[in-house]
């Protein structure tokens, strides 16, 4: 049975409410049920280190324990506080601002997760356009970044050890097409609009998409994180 690798990442995840405050009792409970039918179902989390500002890790400890009891979850940043610096109405936190803004934003947000005690390598940017200052920036603090373009393979940035991860399909949006590595990407709710974020609906698109490939495929789940380790090596291996 040919092998293929699959990587589930679910943005927004915070200790604010109807964004994850809830624990299991809230959408997360779906993640609970995907990882209990699909054994080893890995799950990379892109969480704001202080939501719109009212939701610093750092400050919230119990939550913090809650995340970071569970199995096979990778905890990864998505930026400070998921809103603009010039317009706090807008998602894109890297975008219309300074260099100096965006190393001020991924300082603080670092800081923010080592003061909750959580390690992380990734970072994929709220709202996802970045200003090309980012690029330079980012490797500074983390070893990769979701990025804004459609793949099934990290791409190495010049000159770095750094890799711009791609996503294959969003979860409300699942082609026909199989690849070797599939990327598949939503929200942690429908809250602000996100289509692809987790309801009963979008949680049985998942589930159905999961069991179509492992009824054709053995499947390999992986991190993030894990995925990217296994391309710097085959990058590294061929010389690259
Ligand atoms: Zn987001």
């Amino acid at each position: 049975m040919k092998r293929i690798n699959l990587v589930l990442d679910i943005d927004d995840l915070n200790p604010s409410k109807k964004w994850g405050l809830e624990k299991d009792k809230g959408e997360f409970n779906y993640i609970n049920k995907l990882q209990e039918e699909f054994i080893g179902l890995k799950v990379t989390l892109f969480i704001p280190a202080n939501f719109e500002k009212r939701a610093d890790l750092s400050l919230n400890k119990d939550w913090v324990d809650w995340i970071k009891g569970k199995q096979n979850i990778e905890i990864a940043c998505h930026g400070l506080t998921h809103c603009g610096v010039e317009n706090s109405q807008d998602p894109r936190e890297f975008f219309n601002c300074t260099p100096w803004d965006i190393g001020f934003r991924l300082t603080e947000a670092k800081r923010v997760f080592e003061n909750a005690g959580i390690k992380v390598k990734g970072i994929k940017a709220g709202g996802w356009d970045v200003m090309p200052e980012f690029y330079q920036l980012a490797p500074n603090y983390f070893e990769y970044m979701a990025d804004h373009f459609i793949g099934t393979k990290p791409v190495r940035l010049e000159n770095s050890n750094f890799y711009r991860v791609p996503y294959t399909y969003s979860v409300d949006d699942i082609g026909p097409k199989l690849y070797d590595t599939i990327i598949l990407h939503g929200h942690i709710t429908q809250e602000n609009g996100n289509k692809n974020g987790l309801n009963l609906p979008i949680y049985h698109c998942i589930r159905t998409y999961l069991n179509d490939l492992n009824s054709k495929f053995e499947v390999n789940y992986l991190t993030m994180s894990e995925l990217v380790n296994k391309q710097r090596l085959e990058d590294t291996q061929n010389g690259r």
